[in-house]
């Protein structure tokens, strides 16, 4: 079966579990283990906090987007700012390199989402915005 829904959010961490809970509930008619819903909850988390924390630079007023497509046992999570966005994408997702070394960030956001996904991908412009579009397979039901 095929589904689809779109949710827009303010920037502000409380609606950080909000989104992850929302993302999880709509795809529990998947079927997912407990592991995969934990993986998906991750990735939706550390995305949605990278869209507050670096590209909205904390402020308030930004517009989060998050979009989740299920086509079979596939979930096809988007989520997108237009924020400050990222010039050396390569660099970004290198693992422990943040630009916020000061605050209580390791650099580890995306190395989670690329080794809990099945598939990863960042999309931005400086000055437009950041799209990290992740895949998931829900289907390991029987492997733990
Ligand atoms: P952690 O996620 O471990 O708390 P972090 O957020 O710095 O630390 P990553 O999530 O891996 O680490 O992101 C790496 C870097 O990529 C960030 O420090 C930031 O410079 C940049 N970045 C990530 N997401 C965005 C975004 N939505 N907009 C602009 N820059 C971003
Ligand atoms: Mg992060």
């Amino acid at each position: 079966m095929e589904n689809y829904f779109e949710l827009k959010l303010k920037s502000i961490s409380e609606n950080e579990k909000f989104a992850r809970n929302t993302v999880a509930g709509f795809l529990v008619p998947l079927d997912p283990t407990l592991s995969e819903l934990d993986d998906i909850k991750t990735a939706v988390s550390e995305a949605v906090t990278n869209c507050i924390v670096h590209g909205y630079e904390k402020q308030d007023d930004g517009i989060i987007t998050i979009k989740v497509q299920t086509e079979g046992d596939k979930a096809i999570i988007t989520i997108a700012d237009e924020g400050v966005g990222i010039s050396d994408i390569e660099q970004a997702i290198t693992p422990f390199y943040t630009t916020k070394p000061d605050a209580d960030r390791s650099g580890m956001g995306f190395t989670l989402m690329q080794s809990f996904m099945d598939e990863f991908e960042v999309l931005s412009e400086e000055n437009k915005g950041t799209t990290i579009v992740m895949t998931k397979i829900i289907g390991g039901r029987g492997n733990d």
